[in-house]
């Protein structure tokens, strides 16, 4: 069996995707929240220095290195540009984006000794239009689609594939900060007039990371229920 490593598994996209993937796979997940579960370490990914830990964790787990990796932790931020600080930008930065940079460069070595990998990073749909009142979210996430592309060229010869999934609205806790007309709104202006579900990431996940995906890498696939095409 196949070794992942999944971040922002406590909640969410995160969750349901261990919870899929833990039936055909040896999952080692990771969140802000404290548990018991052996298979699961507890961290601050906006703080750098908590990917050495979690990297070494998840290796002392698994014995025989991960083989996949999957980038979900996450956070949204909706306030004018004027009104959000240096602080937030460098937070967001950190936990968006460098986490995933980080994390990948550090399971990159054993899955080129293995010539078999795959990363799958969570970005959003804000990152590839633009969502205003979102600049700073929006930028983390177009960073991230840039990493994706780059990085599955660089590996490519290597059997590593590397893609993102950029979920337009998902029904899940990070959703909460709409209030309900808010989310009337988003089912308005969506035009399939949904949510996606968080289990529609999971299987699109799973599916990316099969053996039948080889051939897919460094794409940013949209799952929006039709929100980037237009209105
Ligand atoms: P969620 O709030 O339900 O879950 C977020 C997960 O990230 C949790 O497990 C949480 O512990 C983890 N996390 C948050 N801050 C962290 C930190 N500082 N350190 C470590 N872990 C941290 O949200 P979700 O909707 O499941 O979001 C998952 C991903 O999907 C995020 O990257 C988010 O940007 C993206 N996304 C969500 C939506 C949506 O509408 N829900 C839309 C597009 C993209």
């Amino acid at each position: 069996m196949k070794n992942v490593l999944i971040t922002g598994a406590t909640s969410g996209i995160g969750k349901k995707t261990a919870e899929i993937l833990s039936k055909s796979y040896n999952v080692f997940e990771t969140g802000r929240r404290e548990s018991k579960k052996n298979n699961y370490y507890s961290c601050d990914l906006s703080n750098c220095s908590s990917v050495d830990t979690l990297i070494a964790a998840a290796k002392d787990y698994f014995k025989d290195g991960i083989d996949i990796l999957i980038n979900c932790a996450g956070q949204y931020l909706y306030k004018p540009i004027e009104q959000t600080v240096s602080k937030e930008a460098d937070y967001l930065l950190n936990l968006n984006f460098k986490s995933a940079y980080l994390l990948s460069s550090a399971v990159i070595p054993d899955m080129k000794q293995k010539r078999w990998g795959r990363i799958i990073n969570i970005g959003s749909i804000s990152g590839m239009v633009g969502e205003g009142n979102a600049t700073l979210y929006s930028a983390t996430k177009s960073a991230l689609s840039g990493l994706t592309r780059a990085l599955a060229l660089e590996v490519a010869e290597y059997n590593i594939t590397v893609n993102q999934i950029n979920p337009g609205w998902v029904e899940t806790p990070l959703a909460d900060c709409l209030n309900k007309d808010e989310k009337q709104e988003v089912i308005d202006v969506t035009p399939q007039k949904r949510f996606i579900e968080p289990v529609e990431v999971a299987n699109l996940v799973k599916y990316l990371i099969s053996e039948e995906a080889k051939g897919l890498t460094g794409q940013n696939i949209n799952l929006c229920a039709g929100l980037s095409i237009g209105c």
